[in-house]
């Protein structure tokens, strides 16, 4: 084949954003994150191929954790606490060191993204879209509540027509809109300065990670570092947060033992993932994030900066 060709057959397929183009070099990117996310948020091919490999797609990201044996020891992701979590969802506990409760880091809080930067872009969600293309849509929310960016990995998208620019207000009005429908503002489990540039909003239904814990009990999202602690003479057992939680750990009436918890919400946080859904849907202010742990995760590598997942 000679080099025309190949250029033709290449050019084609970074157009699909099936392969990437860095400074006039093609290369290969991982299926996911990479071409997955590529692909369908792009949007640059026929619409019924889209449909082909929606369905394709669809079937594999429900397959991914199937089963007993399914393991995954580093998750790709890490949520970050909705909008308000400084003022109204943490909880200041005089029992704990002032230092560690007051250093919230920035990876911690969507906010961060909101505070320091000016650009933002919104992306499709792929997991959503790949399920609307299966005819099994998400019942939370449609694949345009989707990622969102910030930033330089912003531009890029716009840049590609893979995002759509949105403003300040815009944007924090999308990220209220995502934790109500009950979605994990889930980021990179990364640090360091691009680790508050992009999140994704995951459903228990289409994120294969999350749905990996709801349905498997397999770790697919690393827990952040904070979990909810419900305060009783304020709750008013509505089961709101019970009916929110993507994953199922919050439970009314169980267990009925003698201690009485059945009188009382009941959070199970073996399998809590820390993202403060709960928190945020709570109409009496009765729930408070209190942090538990104090992991730091790695800072993203040039390809997750590359690819805008850091
Ligand atoms: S949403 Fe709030 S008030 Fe309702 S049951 Fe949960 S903690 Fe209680
Ligand atoms: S209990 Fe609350 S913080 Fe934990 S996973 Fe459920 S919604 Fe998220």
């Amino acid at each position: 084949m000679d080099e025309e060709k190949v250029e033709t057959i290449l050019e084609n397929l970074y157009k699909k954003l099936t392969i990437i183009k860095i400074e006039g070099m093609y290369g290969l990117v991982p299926l996911i994150p990479g071409i997955f996310e590529l692909y369908f948020a792009g949007g640059n091919d026929t619409e019924e191929n889209l449909k082909k490999a929606g369905i394709i797609f669809h079937k594999f990201l429900n397959k991914v954790y199937e089963g007993e044996k399914a393991t995954r020891d580093q998750p790709m992701f890490l949520p970050k606490l909705p909008l308000g979590a400084k003022k109204t969802l943490i909880k200041i506990d005089e029992t704990i060191d002032m230092a560690t409760q007051s250093s919230i880091l920035p990876y911690e809080l969507v906010e961060e993204l909101i505070d320091q930067n000016d650009y933002f872009a919104k992306v499709p969600c792929q997991c959503r879209m790949v399920g609307e293309y299966a005819g099994d849509p998400c019942t939370l929310a449609p694949s345009d509540v989707g990622c969102l960016a910030a930033g330089d990995p912003a531009r890029t998208l716009v840049k590609h027509n893979m995002g759509e620019e949105m403003t300040k207000e815009e944007a924090i009005d999308y990220l209220k809109r995502a934790s109500e429908a009950g979605l994990i503002h889930n980021g990179g489990r990364l640090s360091g300065p691009s680790a508050t540039l992009s999140i994704c909003n995951c459903c228990p239904c289409h994120c294969p990670s999350v749905k990996a814990e709801r349905n498997y009990r397999v770790r697919g999202v690393n827990p952040s570092n904070f979990e909810p602690v419900i305060n009783n003479e304020l709750c008013n057992k509505c089961e709101i947060c019970m009916r929110k939680c993507p994953v199922h750990v919050i439970f009314h009436k169980w267990p009925s033992e003698a201690d009485s918890s059945d009188e009382a919400m009941v959070i199970k946080t073996e399998h809590c993932l820390g993202c403060g859904v709960c928190a945020v849907n709570c109409p009496e202010e009765a729930i408070k994030m209190v942090r538990v742990r104090d992991f730091v995760p790695p800072e993203s590598s040039p390809l997750q900066k590359e690819l805008g997942l850091g």
